[in-house]
């Protein structure tokens, strides 16, 4: 069978902050409807390496594609009308209404297929459906999160990059994103998530790790499991 096509890749990426190298030739790539997992500690350079993806920080070397195309100099806004969708760790606004966040994320597609697509999850996230005016900043950091999907989907992209949807949340509602992300998951949506929290394996159909500003491991969540190392490194002794 032919290897599904790659959605997003990255290869040989190497930036930082001023003078400060933080990537030195990290790389990885997401197949369609594929799930993928970032996991690294603090500090190994995630967050970093999400933002070159999206475009949101310059690559001092190496490359980015999305699909066909080399985007590596294209801006975000251009990366998001080809489908592709970012969730920061912070991932609303909190100045703007539930609706108007989603408006904001759902900016470059059509007026009419924006309205339909609210609609649609709205129907995912009942919750926010019930106080479409209330202010993101009401909300529960539960709450937000799950607002912080919907606007990424808001576009209907066919790559979502999220940093930490765990970060600021509770085990329980860690639990409760991974739930409506694997709903996602199955109806084909492709998946990037840079995450320290290895519950998020859940979601994975394969894993990079990420230390010190490059990758160490790429393969299954089984073979991760194998590995003495790295399985003291990421589940620890316990
Ligand atoms: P975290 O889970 O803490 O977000 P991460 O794996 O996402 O970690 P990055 O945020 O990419 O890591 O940070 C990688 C390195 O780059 C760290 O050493 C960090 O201190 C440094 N760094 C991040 N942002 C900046 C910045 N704006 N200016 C200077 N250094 C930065």
């Amino acid at each position: 069978m032919a290897e599904a096509a790659r959605v997003v890749s990255a290869a040989g990426i190497e930036t930082g902050y001023g003078r400060v190298q933080v990537l030195w030739g990290a790389g990885l790539d997401v197949k369609a409807k594929e799930s993928v997992v970032l996991l690294g500690a603090n500090g190994a350079g995630k967050t970093t390496l999400l933002k070159v993806i999206v475009g949101l920080m310059p690559a001092w070397k190496g490359s980015v594609r999305l699909g066909p195309d080399d985007v590596t100099g294209w801006r975000t806004d251009k990366r998001v009308r080809r489908g592709m969708a970012y969730m920061s760790e912070i991932g609303v606004f909190p100045g703007l209404s539930i609706n108007e966040n989603l408006r904001v994320g759902g900016q470059f597609i059509e007026k009419a297929a924006l309205k339909r697509r609210m609609e649609e999850l709205y129907g995912y996230f009942p919750d926010l459906a019930h106080r479409r005016g209330a202010l993101a900043g009401s909300l529960s950091g539960g709450q937000r999160k799950m607002l912080g999907i919907a606007k990424a989907l808001a576009s209907s992209p066919t790559l979502l990059v999220m940093d930490e949807p765990s970060a600021g949340l509770s085990p329980l509602f860690v639990t409760q994103v991974i739930g409506v992300l694997s709903r996602f998951r199955e109806s084909g949506l492709a998946m990037l998530i840079a995450e320290q929290n290895v519950a998020f394996l859940d979601l994975a159909d394969r894993v990079f790790t990420l230390d010190g500003g490059r990758v160490r491991f790429e393969g299954s969540v089984a073979e991760l499991q194998a590995d003495d190392s790295l399985h003291r490194t990421y589940f620890g002794l316990a």
